[in-house]
């Protein structure tokens, strides 16, 4: 059956545009028609009749950033589960980071998650694979087999490629197979040991830090690599503001760079850590209320392109222990909506820009379609209540990890339904079995 998405606002990200709008989906789950409002008066027979009135329509978003944790992990997460959190929050692509165990780094691992995906029947995954065998650094996985196998992107994400003339060659060589190279910034020398950004409450706390400059000086390098190749580079989680100053100097220099932040890196900063709280530890850590100022400048300015969630989930066995034990990462796909659109009501970002580095951005770094919302497209979208104030509680988390600094805070701006070639694949009221 066709249905009517009627009334409400349309958000195109790539036109910037955010209008009243009508949207008709035909049965094969396209977008047939977007329609100015009022155009279309009797719905007839043929048509189920969405009621978006007073509420948003967006491009289903496109999280590049997520940890899905099968296979090896499953008691953090499933690809199952992780794809209901996501259908959640207003996705229906997410990119998967190659840590899990075995690691990501061949053909048949990648298939298997794909494979789980399409099971799950939610969501697009797109696998990103790891750059180095095993992510120990050293020798290039086969990037041509993995591209062939379904990876869109090579990342070591959990570490960074500490060899230089590896990373070199990882940039070189992921060009010449059109995959996107996602960094994970860090030097390990300098954030040995540290559990927490290194400054005046990590002292207070006394617990080591992980200085500033452990990104920026990997941003740097990567930077310097990316001019000397010439070749692509995704910056991952930046959280600094001085990698938002070198990522700006690059990219008005002309060098292919492009970067991430994830929400909490806007929405908290290291005072968050106080009490010794394991779900504000993650990697890279919650910075100075400064940086965070610069984080939102870096956003508006586009010198930071995409918003993903890091997604990390973590059972709380492993996050309830002793704060330097813990292990990094928060869950994010559930509260990445909300936290966006209160940068939009605080005048950091337009609705169409906000929601563009949520989709069309990630989906362009990826070479992979979606994000748009336009007539013939397959209708990936969400719905969602911009004004809907409510408290994020652990029991409405569909994640099987719980792990969120947020837990408890009262957000605004709730996803109401996502829907996937035309198919609902959540409502409001959704509640998925065994979560
Ligand atoms: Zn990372």
């Amino acid at each position: 059956m066709a249905t009517w998405i009627k009334g409400g606002v349309l958000v195109d990200p790539v036109r910037g545009l955010a209008e009243e709008r009508d949207v008709i989906i035909d049965e094969r789950g396209r977008i047939e028609k977007i329609l100015p409002k009022g155009s279309l008066r009797d719905a007839g027979p043929r048509l189920k009749i969405i009621d978006a009135s007073g509420k948003v329509t967006i491009p289903g978003l496109i999280d590049m950033h997520v940890h899905l944790r099968e296979p090896g992990h499953e008691h953090k997460e499933t690809i199952l589960t992780g794809s209901r959190a996501g259908v959640a929050g207003g996705f229906t692509a997410l990119a998967c980071m190659p840590n899990t165990d075995p690691v990501n780094d061949n053909g048949s691992v990648t298939e298997f998650i794909l494979r789980r995906a399409r099971e799950a029947d939610l969501l697009t995954v797109y696998p990103v694979a790891a750059i180095t065998s095993g992510q120990k650094g050293e020798s290039l996985t086969d990037f041509g087999h993995l591209r062939e196998a379904g990876a869109v992107g090579v990342s070591d994400d959990g570490r960074p490629v500490s060899d230089r003339e590896v990373m070199r060659r990882a940039l070189e060589y992921a060009h010449s197979h059109g995959l996107a190279v996602i960094s994970h910034c860090e030097d390990l020398g300098l954030s040995a040991g540290g559990v927490m950004h290194e400054g005046d409450i990590s002292a207070r706390m006394g617990v080591k830090g992980i200085p500033a400059a452990s990104e920026e000086v990997m941003v740097q390098r990567d930077i310097s690599l990316a001019k000397l190749t010439g070749c692509p580079l995704h910056i991952a989680h930046v959280s600094t503001a001085g990698s938002v100053a070198l990522i700006k100097r690059a990219k008005e220099e002309g060098i292919r760079v492009t970067a991430e932040t994830a929400p909490h890196y806007f929405s908290l900063d290291h005072r968050a850590v106080i009490g010794y709280n394991t779900n504000a530890k993650m990697n890279p850590p919650l910075r100075t209320s400064e940086d965070v100022e610069a984080i939102k400048k870096g956003l508006f300015e586009d010198v930071i392109d995409v918003i993903a969630t890091d997604h990390a989930p973590h059972s709380p066995l492993e996050k309830e222990v002793a704060f330097e034990k813990a292990p990094f990462g928060i869950i994010g796909l559930e509260t990445a909506l909300p936290l966006t659109l209160a940068l939009v009501r605080e005048g950091v970002l337009t609705l169409p820009s906000a929601i563009r580095k949520l989709s069309s951005t990630p989906a362009t770094i990826l070479g992979v379609a979606g994000g748009v919302l336009e007539e013939g497209k397959p209708a990936d979208l969400a719905i969602m209540d911009p004004e809907w104030e409510f408290v994020f509680e652990a029991a409405q988390i569909q994640s099987k990890s719980k792990n969120s600094p947020f837990i408890g805070k009262r957000l605004k701006g709730k996803n109401t339904l996502t829907m996937r070639g035309g198919r609902i694949v959540w409502e409001r009221d959704t509640e998925y079995p065994g979560c």
